[in-house]
């Protein structure tokens, strides 16, 4: 049983490796991935790297070369659903990609040959990783459903309400999970994903991403990840 923790960004991962005692370095597809322990648990830590096709070749190197048995993502996003605000968490219970388009062949969002526009993730993973959040950050508040992911970082006021109106149920935008979700369910792993909510994706998010990262992302994946392993 190997756990496999996916971070975003470099202060995350680098959080997570101070929780570990011994792990020990393994190259793959020009990737650092960290192989380890963390509470007696067999983990290996890695960076998903940024986008969706990083995010697939890092899940694919994980289950085919590490073996995991599950992969829990933790990173920041945006938030788009209503009262969705900077330092809110949200655990996903699918994804979508909120930029795949092979309309009129296909409907909008619809992955070509799935017959489906959302990859849920693990029902009894989210339920362990949600109870981990309100362990490690009871004061913050929790919302669940669902996550887009895209090319883009959304940092635009007039991009932010376009996906708000294509995509009324969508809580927050990210670059990876959708990508991530998929791999997972061709090889049927288990996946579940947290993301602390860093902007509002409008235009203010440069500034409002950059400041988050720096102060408070790097806590907040390392105290998910702790409780999700004690
Ligand atoms: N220049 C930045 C790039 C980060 S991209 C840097 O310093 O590295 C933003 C990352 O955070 C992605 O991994 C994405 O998943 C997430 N994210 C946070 N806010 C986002 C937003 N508004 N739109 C898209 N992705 C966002």
């Amino acid at each position: 049983m190997t756990t496999a923790i996916v971070s975003a960004m470099h202060e995350e991962l680098a959080a997570v490796l101070d929780l570990m005692p011994d792990e020990s370095r393994r190259l793959a597809a020009g990737r650092e991935f960290w192989v380890g322990h963390l509470h007696g648990r067999e983990v290996v830590a890695v960076l998903s790297r940024i986008g969706k096709v990083a995010a697939a070749t890092t899940a694919a190197v994980l289950i085919e070369r590490f073996q995991v048995s599950e992969i829990v993502f933790t990173g920041v996003a945006g938030g788009l659903g209503p009262g969705v605000s900077v330092g809110d968490v949200v655990v996903a219970e699918s994804f979508l990609q909120h930029d795949l388009d092979a309309s009129p062949i296909f409907p909008r969002y619809e992955v070509p040959l799935y017959g489906a526009s959302q990859f849920r993730t693990d029902a009894a993973l989210t339920a362990r990783l949600s109870a981990a959040v309100a362990r490690a950050l009871p004061q913050q508040r929790l919302h669940r459903g669902l996550v887009v992911s895209g090319d883009r970082f959304v940092s635009t006021d007039a991009e932010c309400r376009a996906l708000q109106a294509a995509l009324p149920q969508a809580l927050a935008v990210e670059m990876e999970g959708a990508a991530v979700a998929q791999v997972c369910h061709d090889f049927g792993v288990p996946f579940a994903a947290v993301r602390t909510i860093s902007d509002r994706a409008d235009d203010d998010a440069h500034v409002d991403f950059a400041r988050f990262v720096r102060d408070v992302a790097s806590r907040h994946s390392a105290a998910i990840v702790h409780a999700l392993l004690a």
